[in-house]
């Protein structure tokens, strides 16, 4: 992989590959063509590290999305048509060149984003890994059932929905797009992609890459802007038969009532509070560990954060105390520096909603353990150090509302049936995290916490063929494996009769 090793390698490779942002404006992808805004408007793109304006960026509008889903339309015939396993050569082809320009995307990400670049390189290759894992099973994503009655012999076969949206969060944005981008292609869909405007340069090299590597002009089509214009277009657009959207569970719900009168088919991975369950008979050191990573990792601004600790009472002022030693160590600095593990968080104003949680903690009564920030952190940067609540109860709001920075509440728990209670008395319920060492328990308490994913004695590792999604506020749906195939194509049944079945006789 390309990434440079260290941190003046880091910083000359950010030069070559961000020059060509800062010298024109990066434009929408609309038929295989960069193409400026309808209306000529552009938004600026700053980088989280120093405020520096990275370039100017496409305002879409809905002008620029029906250009975007008309070219999707044209393209589908062909595209859905294309035998499965040409979509699977080419979806590798984009795997191969996602690959060849890992260093060159994780540079972007980290300098776009605030991302350290130590996470950022695995998650450009973890993008590839993505198109390779629906690559292989573009062949069989049209297969079905065989389901034999008495009279009629059933089989179902599935086709591609037709095109769709695909609207992405600022977190890791390079590897969620592929996420939802890769198995739509699998199944033979078109695809316009709103990609966050905190973020939106790599989504930009991603539709480049795709293209150059041999998917057809207009199959993947990107449209840059605002939320309420260009997104807001995109779920309202006749042609857009579903929208595939990872965000904040408002933005979820906001959408849902935008794309109603055109019955859209919806996909939502959205927001989480996700609790990490420490009982007193687990393995403290590999717990320890998983905690810190799971909420210090990717700024904190990752959906399956474990951001509330719970602790069994009887071990919980050492856990904590074991945290905090660990805060002092944890290196906030340049996102582009090998040994930074938290960079700026993504905005001014997200890093204001992050530090006033701070200040919240200690009003509603917690205890605040704070980091060490970042002595040289330029003014402009949204550098935070990292904070731990200690004494935190499950009504405060830093127990209840999605931080999405490099902040854990720690609350205790007396026992099993205390911690599942407090795990589930949450609006939320993407992930959950259970640290035991009784077998028993730990499939008791896996299943009395109402969330979509459970992982027990691990912090989160994927395995692509596995759902991933949440409940109540977290979600609808679910994506991986063949989940995916569902939600991006439509199941149909065949009924044939054997021809010896009853026929009712109407009229004589
Ligand atoms: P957001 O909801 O503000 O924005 C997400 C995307 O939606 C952006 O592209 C934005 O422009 C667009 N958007 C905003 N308003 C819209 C509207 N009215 N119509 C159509 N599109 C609209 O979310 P964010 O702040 O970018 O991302 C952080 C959130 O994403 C967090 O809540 C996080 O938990 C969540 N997230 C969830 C998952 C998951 O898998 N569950 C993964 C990553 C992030």
């Amino acid at each position: 992989m390309a990434t440079a090793a260290s941190f003046e390698e880091n910083l000359a490779a950010a030069g070559r590959h961000l020059a060509r942002f800062a010298a024109e404006p990066t434009l929408h992808l609309i038929g295989g063509e960069p193409t400026a805004s309808t209306s000529g408007d552009t938004f600026a793109s700053a980088s989280p590290i120093d405020g520096m304006q990275l370039g100017e960026v496409a305002a879409g509008d809905s002008a620029d999305i029906a250009a975007a889903a008309d070219a999707a339309r044209a393209s589908f015939e062909e595209w859905s048509g294309t035998p499965g396993e040409q979509r699977k050569r080419v979806l590798h082809a984009v795997a191969d060149a996602i690959v060849a320009r890992a260093g060159e995307i994780a540079v972007v990400e980290s300098v776009d984003t605030g991302q350290a670049i130590r996470f950022m390189s695995s998650a450009a290759l973890r993008g590839a890994e993505n198109f390779r894992f629906f690559a292989d099973r573009a062949p069989a994503a049209s297969d079905g059932l065989a389901l034999p009655s008495a009279h009629h012999l059933n089989y179902t076969s599935r086709r591609p929905i037709g095109p769709v949206g695909v609207i992405t969060p600022w977190n890791t944005p390079f590897m969620l797009s592929t996420w939802k981008i890769a198995p739509a292609l699998a199944a033979g869909c078109t695809v316009v992609h709103k990609p966050a405007e905190w973020s939106p340069l790599t989504a930009c090299l991603l539709a480049e890459i795709a293209l150059d590597a041999g998917l057809p002009p207009g199959v993947l089509n990107v449209v840059h802007g605002m939320g309420e214009t260009a997104g807001r277009a995109l779920t309202e657009h006749p042609d857009i038969a579903a929208i595939a959207f990872v965000g904040e569970s408002a933005t979820g719900s906001a959408i849902q009532a935008q794309s109603a009168a055109t019955l859209k088919r919806l996909h939502f991975e959205l927001g989480g509070k996700n609790p990490v369950i420490v009982f007193d008979d687990a393995d403290l050191d590999r717990a320890l560990d998983a905690v810190v990573f799971m909420i210090y990792s990717l700024n904190g601004e990752r959906c399956t954060s474990s951001s509330r600790l719970l602790v069994q009472r009887s071990i919980y002022d050492d856990f904590t105390e074991q945290i905090a030693a660990k805060l002092r160590n944890i290196s906030v600095g340049h996102p582009l520096d090998p040994g930074t593990v938290i960079g700026p968080l993504i905005h001014p104003r997200h890093c204001d909603k992050v530090r006033s949680y701070i200040e919240l903690a200690s009003a509603e009564g917690a205890r605040v353990v704070e980091g060490t920030g970042w002595a040289e952190a330029p003014p402009e940067g949204n550098f935070v150090a990292p904070v731990l609540f200690t004494g935190a109860t499950n009504d405060m709001r830093i127990a209840r509302e999605e931080i999405f920075g490099p902040a854990l509440t720690a609350i205790a728990f007396e026992g099993e049936a205390d911690a599942a209670a407090i795990a589930n008395d949450t609006d939320y319920g993407l992930a959950a995290y259970v640290w035991t060492g009784d077998v028993g328990r730990a499939h008791r308490v896996a299943d009395a916490v109402d969330v979509g994913m459970v992982w027990v004695n691990s912090q989160n590792v994927r395995h692509l063929p596995t759902p991933f999604g949440g409940t109540k506020r977290s979600g609808i749906g679910r994506d991986g494996g063949d989940w995916s195939f569902d939600f991006y194509m439509e199941t149909k049944n065949v009924a044939v009769a054997y021809g010896g079945h009853a026929i009712p006789k109407l009229g004589g």
